[in-house]
């Protein structure tokens, strides 16, 4: 049941394409339902794009691609200070807008406006640090000029598990560097970026610097974009199968490209660990978004002689959680995304089950309205379960065991993925150890969170390409020249 407040703000999000600074219906006249996971319900309905309207929004960041790369970088910068300020004022309700599209309770998605905004904060700081260098080449007889320039329009594809901060990690930094950039965000989640694109036209955005389609047919619409010669740039965040799809048809034109995808995070434990600390840390890299975030922790592998006592304290911490839907108070733990991700955890608790583990807490589906999965353990996991392969993106935690550190790197890297890795240890040293031996673009280390804006987020192996956020996040919008002149 959706209340006033509810429906008030569901009325308030554009229903329409975004282009070139104008909202605009579809040309098919099709139209998407966006679902509440919780209920089951269709909370709105908007447009939805063609191929056609794909075109259209491609047309419109090259024609302001010129402008906007020649407008000031003070001047690009205020306007994503504007959008931070304005975010944070409508916090409430950008995190309303967020659990009822995609079901994450309510504080969980207060956090991820704050996480989100960062993004704005952060390259509004670096849109006005862009550099270059000048000086005499080794043999004296010319000054060499290296500069930096943006890559010109970009498309921009995002997924549904963090609805504005995976539009905010992109659209920044791309507008920072001076980029025009056209954003389809999933179709499961599409009104957070719709009604954050809203407020960047409040915050002063120029018409055309970004467009938004929403689409049920993304291949369809998304293949022409990326074929065509205009488009500089694809950043996509999903999932590893789609990324190499996009890698292949990006392959065509020598796309420049960044990749944010899957990851099955291992979670070390070593006797020595705090274990206190280790359980918080578990708990929430594995629970946050419903264990549905590409960093959540995929695999713990916690040391013989402490491991009784982890799956012991993880179970009485998970039999605590309130599931329901993240707008009710006191609620923990939401819905999945939709049936297929129910079916998926379902599955691989089952495997796991069948291969000899122990279901210590949950382990099956809701039943009633919405899409939910009980939060389960799952304890002394087999090589060869489904769990440690997959990608869970579900409230299970699944424990293996192991005797020495070797075989503790051995089993962490035993993965096509690479994106963060989690160690708990009080021995220095050995911390050190594992920051060389995870193969992994990220690593906590005595920490179960560790995104942050400032931090260049990325992955190794099959977990993708580029970083986002950080120094480096604003390279992945930029070119560098170098040019030779005479000797004056
Ligand atoms: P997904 O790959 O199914 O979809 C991601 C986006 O790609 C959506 O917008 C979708 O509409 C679009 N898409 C799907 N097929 C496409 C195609 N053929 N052409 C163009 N676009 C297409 O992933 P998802 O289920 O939305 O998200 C979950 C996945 O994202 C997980 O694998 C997760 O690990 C990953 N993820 C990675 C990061 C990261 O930073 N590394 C962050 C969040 C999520």
């Amino acid at each position: 049941m959706t209340d006033a407040r509810e429906t008030e703000l569901l009325q308030k999000v554009p229903d329409k394409l975004f282009i070139g600074g104008q909202w605009v219906e579809g040309t098919s006249g099709r139209t998407i339902d966006v679902i509440d996971p919780a209920t089951g319900r269709a909370i709105k309905s908007i447009a939805d794009a063609s191929v056609a309207d794909g075109a259209r929004a491609l047309d419109a960041a090259v024609e302001a691609a010129d402008a906007w790369a020649a407008t000031p970088p003070r001047t690009r910068s205020d306007i994503l200070r504007r959008a931070f300020d304005l975010l944070r004022e409508r916090k409430d309700e950008f995190a309303l807008l967020m659990t009822l599209e995609m079901g994450k309770p309510l504080a969980e998605s207060q956090g991820e406006v704050t996480y989100g905004g960062e993004f704005l904060r952060w390259f509004s700081e670096e849109a006005v640090r862009i550099s270059g260098r000048y000086g005499t080449n080794p043999e004296g007889t010319g000054r060499m000029i290296v500069s930096q320039h943006p890559v010109g329009p970009c498309f921009l594809i995002t997924p549904w598990n963090f609805p504005l901060a995976m539009a905010t990690r992109k659209i920044a930094p791309a507008l920072a560097a001076g980029c025009t950039v056209v954003i389809k965000p999933a179709e499961l989640t599409p009104l957070t970026t719709l009604h954050f694109v809203a407020l960047l036209e409040e915050a002063g955005l120029p018409a055309g610097v970004v467009n938004v389609i929403t689409t049920s047919t993304s291949g369809e619409v998304s293949a022409p974009i990326i074929a065509d010669p205009r488009l500089r740039k694809l950043s996509f965040t999903g999932s590893t199968p789609v990324g190499q799809k996009l890698i292949q048809q990006s392959a065509q034109g020598v796309l420049r490209t960044s990749m944010e995808l899957g990851g099955n995070a291992p979670f070390v434990i070593f006797d020595d660990a705090d274990l206190d600390k280790a359980v918080a840390g578990a708990m929430a890299a594995k629970f946050r978004n419903i264990g549905q975030a590409c960093t959540a922790a995929n695999r713990f592998i916690v040391h013989r002689s402490v491991a009784d006592e982890f799956a012991r304290r993880v179970t009485d911490a998970v039999n605590g959680f309130t599931v329901g839907r993240g707008t009710d108070e006191g609620v923990t733990i939401g819905p999945l995304i939709d049936d297929r991700a129910v079916a998926k955890a379902e599955a691989l608790v089952r495997d796991a089950a069948d291969r000899g583990a122990t279901v210590l807490t949950g382990g099956s589906p809701i039943t009633g309205d919405g899409t939910f999965y009980e939060p389960t353990v799952v304890d002394n996991v087999r090589p060869g379960s489904d769990i440690l392969r997959e990608e869970i993106f579900g409230p299970v935690l699944a424990i293996t065991r192991f005797d020495t550190e070797d075989e503790a790197v051995q089993l962490a890297n035993d993965t096509e993925y690479g994106l963060v890795g989690y160690v708990y240890t009080k021995d220095l040293a050995r911390g050190q150890r594992m920051i060389e031996r995870l193969q992994t673009g990220m690593m906590g280390l005595n920490m179960g969170v560790i995104s942050n804006a400032a931090a260049p987020f990325g992955g190794v192996k099959q977990s993708g390409l580029g970083r986002e956020g950080g120094f480096e996040g604003i390279q992945e919008y930029l070119y560098t020249k170098y040019t030779l002149t005479p000797d004056p």
